[in-house]
């Protein structure tokens, strides 16, 4: 008995440097701010790509041990291996692919969030932050123009929000594993590809998908959807579900969502919008025809770590029917009886609307920063994108650059046709090559109609009109440069 205390005494004494007292905190997150802030401070000077990556190297140098290490220590190794190498998200040099955020009052919310570590997943144990989560989707809800009885989720990510629309779609539409192989859903080539990934962990890999046709500006072509719909209707198919795009990943093209919505309709699709990159563009009154027909839609995905500049770990779900959401994830469990009987006609928890039960308490990293800041500098900050894009596809014609369509949203397709007949391709691939090398901004590239396109995609919240001009000036630089050295090697 005695030696039993005394062991669990010795433990005690041990386990207690999990817990650090007054002084050693304020030394571990001084140390921790003073790091962030250094990062702040140079974030302009900063490389948008660093492709050296050698840094990365001391991470496994420096390997997990039995004894403890020294912050300065491990910020070091951050600095070196982590924050060094690679894409800088946080720049504003960061116009590739979709760009990602990093509001500071978010870090604080995730900071808040895991100190007192509030359980996010059911409202029996958690009223407060489970509410805070749902006003948010309210919130959302309404952006899109949803009934009140719509539901929805805060996702890790798209990809994750896509798979629980997919889901709800396939339990909402009855289908059943003998029928996967004839159940078609209509999807463009702009489609992205979390659809597919979220079709084939549902089980639906098997079934038919067909590719509906876009037009010039790479939006599904709504009459070619009906006419897809019927003939597999005709041939014994069971067309069941239409995935448009809320602004696609390749040029920002926004599906025509009404004449979508009114063929889902006629047909009895499940209507999914993917709105992960373009949705919150309808907090800018100059997007807001553009975006509509998003409320006619079953499902609908946002990216708050996209279009709300949020640190990444942000997605959205938003279902039209909570109740359907609730039927594809409802389970019981004789463990959580007590909490489930305390929620009986209550408000629905997250645990029972998403595949998750334990998760990060999302609803704070974005609070936050909404409510602080509040909605007005959100939404200058997406119409300042918006016209950014604009501006670098009509300069980047009149200096030469063979130009996508006309940006909708916030990204423009350009490419150089080199003077020299060189292969266009391979010339466009050597420069976006020559601009990452550059460091200064980040551009990635795309294929448009079988061509190499280079894609400019102003989203981060620290890109502005400076930093957009810098990037047609780099290209057009390298694009110089390459030339030349054609015209040497030639
Ligand atoms: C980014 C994106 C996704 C995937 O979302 P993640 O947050 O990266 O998982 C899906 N669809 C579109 C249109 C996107 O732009």
């Amino acid at each position: 008995m005695t030696e039993r205390i005394q062991r669990i005494r010795e433990l005690e004494e041990v386990s207690r440097r999990l817990e650090p007292d007054a002084g050693e905190r304020a030394r571990i997150r001084d140390a921790v701010v003073e790091y962030s802030e250094d990062f702040l401070r140079n974030i302009d000077e900063l490389p948008a790509f660093e492709s050296d990556r050698s840094g990365v190297d001391a991470l496994r140098e420096t390997p997990v041990r039995e004894e403890g290490r020294e912050i300065g220590d491990l910020l070091s190794v951050l600095r070196g291996s982590v924050d060094t190498p690679g894409l800088n998200p946080a720049s504003g040099g960061h116009l590739a692919y979709i760009p990602g955020g990093g509001l500071y009052p978010s870090a604080l919310g995730d900071y808040l969030a895991a100190v007192t570590n509030r359980y996010a997943g059911i409202q029996f144990t958690g009223p407060g932050a489970v509410e805070m989560e749902n006003m948010l989707l309210d919130w959302m809800s309404e952006l899109v123009g949803y009934p009140e009885d719509a539901g929805g989720n805060l996702t890790s990510g798209g990809s994750i929000a896509n798979l629980v629309a997919v889901v709800t779609a396939r339990e909402e539409r009855g289908l059943e594993p003998e029928s996967y192989g004839d159940a078609v859903v209509y999807v463009s080539e702009q489609t992205h590809h979390c659809v597919d990934k979220a079709l084939r962990i549902a089980g639906l890999g098997e079934s038919v998908k067909r590719v509906v046709p876009v037009d010039d500006r790479y939006r599904m072509d709504p009459g070619a959807l009906e006419e897809a719909v019927e003939r597999d209707r005709r041939s014994g198919l069971l067309p069941w579900m239409v995935v448009g795009s809320a602004g696609t990943t390749d040029v920002g093209a926004v599906d025509p969502l009404e004449e979508i919505g009114d063929v889902a309709d006629r047909h009895g699709l499940w209507f999914h919008v993917d709105a992960a990159y373009g949705g919150f563009f309808v907090l800018c009154d100059s997007c807001r025809e553009l975006l509509s027909g998003m409320n006619r839609s079953d499902s609908v995905v946002l990216d708050p770590h996209k279009g709300l500049f949020l640190p990444y770990g942000s997605g959205a779900v938003l279902v039209r029917d909570r109740a359907a959401l609730r039927r594809a994830h409802r389970y019981r469990a004789s463990y959580m009886q007590d909490v489930l009987e305390a929620e009986a006609g209550q408000v629905e928890s997250p645990a029972e609307l998403s595949p998750e039960l334990t998760k990060h308490f999302r609803g704070l990293r974005l609070w936050l920063p909404l409510l602080l800041h509040g909605v007005e500098p959100f939404r200058a900050a997406l119409e300042e994108k918006r016209l950014l894009a604009r501006r670098f596809w009509e300069r980047a014609r009149e200096r030469g650059f063979e130009v996508g369509p006309e940006p909708e949203l916030s990204v423009a397709a350009v490419r150089w046709v080199p003077e020299s007949g060189a292969d266009p391709d391979a010339f466009n691939e050597a420069l976006v090559e020559a601009v990452r090398e550059d460091g200064r901004v980040f551009l990635s590239s795309t294929t448009l109609d079988g061509r190499f396109v280079i894609r400019m995609a102003a989203l981060a919240f620290r890109t502005h009109v400076e930093r957009v001009d810098l990037a047609l000036e780099i290209l057009c630089e390298k694009a110089r440069e390459l030339e030349e050295s054609e015209l040497s090697a030639a």
